[in-house]
């Protein structure tokens, strides 16, 4: 019934089980049919990274996945996925922490989110920097904010072939992640790194989670 390119989401299941790490299968750009086939398939952990695409299909497939938002985040978009977003990767400014601490206390909830570290070359590349994010991790530390349960780190490598690069850019994150998880704060268990090209690598550098999409998929368009 399903289509020979899902033939890889048993390779990956079966790689990443290894590491005890979970698949989120990266769904933009993909349609409502493809990924109810790969629900079928049990794979129910997808990411999505805009919000109006977020709730289109989210709308046509009441219940089955897990959505996590991977993208950029506005503030101004918060409101309409924390109902129902399991899990928010891209968190990398303070102003959008806040929203999100705001309309989740509002609806009565704790939101999981992961900080977004930026361990990349490319300044395309959005997140907090090691720094600012120890820093606001020490803060919420002392004085929490209501309506946020803080489960992690996510980053992106660089994109290159260099892959002492990728190594080392990983293994800064995982050293920060080991930091702030030796400091007590229980939910802090999730490291979501690595895509297609490098999860391999990401995964021997100590990934929880990796995000993967054309893999999967195939090649966007
Ligand atoms: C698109 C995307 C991915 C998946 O990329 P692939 O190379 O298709 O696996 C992972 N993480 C983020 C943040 C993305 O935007």
């Amino acid at each position: 019934m399903s289509a020979p390119k899902f033939l890889a989401l048993h390779q990956i299941q079966e790689e990443l089980s290894s590491y005890g790490a979970k698949l989120v299968a990266v769904s933009k750009t993909r349609s409502v049919e493809e990924i109810k086939e790969l629900v079928a398939m049990g794979q129910f952990d997808f990411g999505e990274n805009y919000v109006q695409e977020l709730l289109t299909k989210k709308d046509l497939m009441a219940d089955g996945p897990v959505w996590h938002f991977i993208g950029h985040l506005q503030s101004n978009k918060v409101r309409q996925i924390i109902p129902f977003v399991h899990l928010i990767h891209g968190v990398g400014t303070i102003s959008v922490l806040k929203e999100i601490s705001k309309r989740s206390t509002e609806m009565g909830k704790d939101t999981e989110i992961l900080f977004q570290v930026h361990i990349a070359e490319e300044e395309s590349k959005s997140g907090f920097d090691l720094v600012e994010v120890m820093e606001l991790f020490e803060s919420l530390f002392e004085s929490p904010l209501p309506g946020l349960r803080l489960r992690g780190l996510m980053g992106m490598a660089t994109f290159t072939e260099d892959h002492g690069q990728i190594r080392s850019e990983f293994k800064r994150l995982k050293s920060l992640f080991d930091q702030m998880a030796s400091s007590g704060l229980n939910s802090f268990d999730t490291l979501s790194m690595g895509m297609s090209s490098d999860y391999q690598i990401a995964l021997d550098e100590g990934s929880t989670m990796v995000r993967i999409g054309s893999k999967l998929f195939g090649p966007r368009g």
